[in-house]
This record gives C-alpha cells, sequence and structure tokens, in this order.
C-alpha cells in the first residue's frame, strides 16, 4: 500500500482535486513508494493565499515569540530525528548514518535564525542635522522556497529560518521526488510547536508547472531556489517580470587543489570525502581535483586505493548511498561513454563496476578518471554524482586559472603546506 501524500495547507492536509499522480521512488530499491499530487493552479491559489491571511499576525508577533518558535521547531526535530531521518532515507536513498546528521543541521539553521530574530534592526543614515533618515526592515510578506532533492530537510530549513524570522510567510514546494519530510515538519510545526496555520504551507507537484505557478502568483513577494541552473534561468524570466526578488542557489564544478607540499595522505582522505558525499550529489562536490604533477601518479595511486575501502549500497554500514532519481543515475552514466570518448583513464568504478547486493537500487560505483583535462566534458559539466575528475597541473598560476576555468563558481579547496 503506497503512502498518499497532499497539500498543507492552512494548518490541514487537503486532499487534492488534481487528477495526476506523480509517483515517489525509494532509490534504494526502485520501487514505488508514495504517490503525490501534480496540484492544480488553483491548490497553489489556495496555499499563497493561506499564507497572505496569516502574514499579518506573523509579522506583527514579538521577533522575540517568532525565535521561540523556531527553536520549538528545532527541538522537535532533534527529538524526533528518527522519523524524519527514515523519510529521508526512504525517498533520497542516504545511506543509514546521513539523514540524523542533516536533521542536526536543519535544526542548527531554525537555531541560527531563531537567536537572529533578536537583533534585526535598521540604521540611522546621517545626512544632516535638518533630516532623519532611517532605514526599518520589514517582511516582504509571502515568500515561496523551492527545493531540491539532495537534502530535503536541510535545505528547507535554510530558507525557513530566515524567512520566518524576518516575518514572512511561507510556501514550499519541495522536490517531487522527496516531499515526506517537508509535509512532515510542516504539520508538526503546526501540531507540537506553536506555528499558527497559514504560515507555512507545503503544495506538491512538478518543476514547470506548480513551481512555476508559485513564482508566477502575484501575492508571492520573494523567491528562494534551489536547484538547476536550468531551472534558475527560467524562474529568473518570471520574476524579472514580475519584478520580484530571487535567491538562487544552483549548481557548482568545485576545484580543489593539492600542492606538492601537501600531507599526501590528507589530502587524498580529504579528496575521497569530497566526491564520496552523498554519492556527489552536493551542490560544493568537490568533483575537479587539480594535482601537482611531481606527485600525480603517487595521488591517483592514493586515491584508487582509498576509493576501494568506501562502501556503496544498502547495507548499514554503507558511507555511500544510491542516485536519488532514475533519470539522474541514468545522466550520470551516460557521462562514462563522454569520459572515454574525451580521452580520460578510467582509474576505478566506472560502468561495469556493480556489486551483487545492489538488486535494482540505483547505486553507482565510486568513480575516478585520471588525465582529465580541463577542456573534457567531464571536467565542465555538473555531473552531481560520484564522479571525481583527476587533472594536472605544472605551476600554481595555472591552477588557479584552471580552477577558475568553469561556468560555475561555487566552492574550492587547497591542500598546501602550513
Ligand atoms: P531542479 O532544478 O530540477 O529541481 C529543484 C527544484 O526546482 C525542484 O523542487 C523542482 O521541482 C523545481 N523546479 C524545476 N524546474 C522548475 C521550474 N521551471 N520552475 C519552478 N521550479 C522548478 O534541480 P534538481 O535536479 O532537483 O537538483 C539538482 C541541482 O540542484 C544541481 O544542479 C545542484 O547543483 C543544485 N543544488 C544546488 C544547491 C546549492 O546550495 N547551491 C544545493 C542542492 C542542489
Amino acid at each position: 500500500m503506497l503512502t498518499r501524500y497532499s497539500n498543507y495547507i492552512n494548518g490541514q492536509y487537503r486532499a487534492s482535486e488534481s487528477h495526476e499522480d506523480l509517483t515517489v521512488f525509494a532509490p534504494a530499491t526502485g520501487d514505488a513508494c508514495a504517490l503525490a499530487p501534480n496540484s492544480t493552479e488553483d491548490e497553489v491559489d489556495a496555499c499563497v493565499r493561506a499564507a497572505h491571511a496569516a502574514k499579518e499576525s506573523w509579522s506583527s508577533l514579538r521577533p522575540i515569540e517568532r525565535g521561540r518558535i523556531l527553536y520549538r521547531m528545532a527541538a522537535h526535530l532533534r527529538s524526533n530525528a528518527e522519523p524524519f531521518a527514515e523519510i529521508e532515507r526512504r525517498e533520497t536513498g542516504k545511506p543509514f548514518w546521513q539523514p540524523p546528521m542533516e536533521i542536526g543541521l536543519a535544526a542548527n539553521y531554525l537555531e541560527l535564525y531563531a537567536g537572529l530574530c533578536n537583533i534585526q534592526h535598521g540604521e540611522h543614515i546621517d545626512i544632516g542635522p535638518q533630516y532623519h533618515c532611517h532605514t526599518i526592515r520589514e517582511p516582504f510578506g509571502v515568500v515561496g522556497l523551492i527545493t531540491p532533492w539532495n537534502s530535503p530537510l536541510s535545505q528547507l530549513c535554510r530558507g525557513l529560518g530566515p524567512a520566518l524570522a524576518t516575518g514572512n510567510t511561507v510556501v514550499c514546494k519541495p522536490s517531487e521526488f522527496t516531499p515526506g519530510s517537508s509535509l512532515k515538519l510542516a504539520a508538526e510545526a503546526t501540531e507540537f510547536c506553536g506555528l499558527p496555520p497559514g504560515v507555512l504551507n507545503v503544495v506538491l507537484g512538478v518543476g514547470p508547472r506548480v513551481g512555476a505557478a508559485l513564482v508566477g502568483h502575484p501575492l508571492v513577494r520573494k523567491v528562494a531556489l534551489t536547484g538547476s541552473v536550468r531551472a534558475g534561468r527560467e524562474i529568473s524570466h518570471i520574476a524579472a517580470d514580475r519584478l520580484i526578488p530571487l535567491t538562487l542557489e544552483l549548481g557548482g564544478k568545485s576545484p580543489n587543489i593539492v600542492f606538492d607540499d601537501a600531507d599526501l595522505d590528507a589530502a587524498a582522505v580529504g579528496s575521497i570525502n569530497a566526491i564520496a558525499l552523498n554519492a556527489g550529489q552536493v551542490c560544493f562536490a568537490g568533483s575537479r581535483l587539480l594535482v601537482q604533477r611531481s606527485l600525480y601518479d603517487a595521488m591517483v595511486g592514493k586515491l584508487r586505493d582509498l576509493a576501494k575501502s568506501v562502501v556503496v549500497g544498502p547495507q548499514q554500514d554503507a558511507m555511500v548511498g544510491a542516485i536519488a532519481t532514475r533519470a539522474q543515475y541514468e545522466r550520470i552514466q551516460a557521462t562514462f561513454a563522454l569520459a572515454d570518448a574525451d580521452g580520460a583513464r578510467l582509474v576505478c568504478g566506472g560502468p561495469c563496476d556493480r556489486r551483487e547486493n545492489w538488486g535494482n537500487g540505483w547505486y553507482l560505483p565510486l568513480t575516478i578518471y585520471s588525465h582529465v583535462t580541463n577542456d573534457m566534458t567531464i571536467a565542465r559539466q555538473e555531473i552531481f554524482g560520484p564522479v571525481l575528475s583527476v587533472i594536472a597541473f605544472d605551476s600554481e598560476e595555472q591552477a588557479v586559472a584552471i580552477a577558475n576555468d568553469t561556468d560555475y563558481g561555487l566552492a574550492a579547496g587547497c591542500g598546501h603546506a602550513i
């Protein structure tokens, strides 16, 4: 029997009038685990109107009172981490250890912004004695949060914390692949933590229909999206037409640079962790490893040995879990052929490396390519999977030039003697 999810509007689950169901899959098995509506425009409208109706009373609460509610939500997440973790494991395919860590992170975000509730202030600007010039911070009103599947709850809370702390009300459109934990948080924040109905609403469905309708709704005054460059570009047009502010957190192709005076063992461990975390489905994954030529071969050897010890699969002690969506699973595998065609050398992993206990789960081995140059497709495209490209460099200037030669900009790391 599949779980059937509903939208969460004004403090209640409401059965959808949409006749279109979306299937939520369990990446660890490839089986369906839930159904969710692809909501209608009327349902987006109902969510936004509920948030709009709640904004007056929420924004007029004293900030310290909003902060208390955020602290309660954080405490609720911490003391109920396991049921939230179970949903995230099921819908994202994460390994056993990871969701509790991320739920702690989600609680941290809420606590951080709960603390900031008390220090919101404007500024006095001195433009002469005959004037009184000051700024007052005011909420936008209804904020739309569009979140991805790679870390659903922590990504939600990273946007929710500042939005609620500053007196906004929220409509969240979680990823259609992983809606469960966001719905649970919205319902339990209302039921157990004192969050008034309507302050946090959740509308389910696919991005180009439901997410876009949210961004285009005339009562939505600000939007934050974490997701792909494609989605960011698409909603930028809508937001620009409406002249509303947009916060985008998009992709990355982050370089880690290892110089020849670095601690090679530490750098190898760090490089493996940087690509293995969440099976590389992290915007700041260290997917390009730049290694000074004199230690290149030694480093590749160490990476190969370490990669062998990384346990991937459904077992409890696995470090790396499944790929979160079937489309992503197929997309990552398509890059193996591109790497071969470009002349990269497979060090470990790759298309033929499948383990018996993976069954129909969407698991991929930790894959390393050496002799990669920065013009190859695997060095340029964000693969968003457990695929590491190792690139050689000769001088610091060259390393910096390669690191910066990317269409993305997000994170970078450096291994150097201190
Ligand atoms: P995605 O863009 O397909 O989906 C992200 C969210 O946007 C989902 O809720 C989706 O339904 C919605 N969406 C998609 N198209 C939309 C549209 N046209 N209008 C409105 N909403 C739309 O991305 P994804 O594949 O789910 O996530 C992976 C991408 O997200 C990667 O590129 C990754 O780098 C990026 N990401 C970035 C960060 C960060 O903090 N910078 C964090 C996680 C993921």
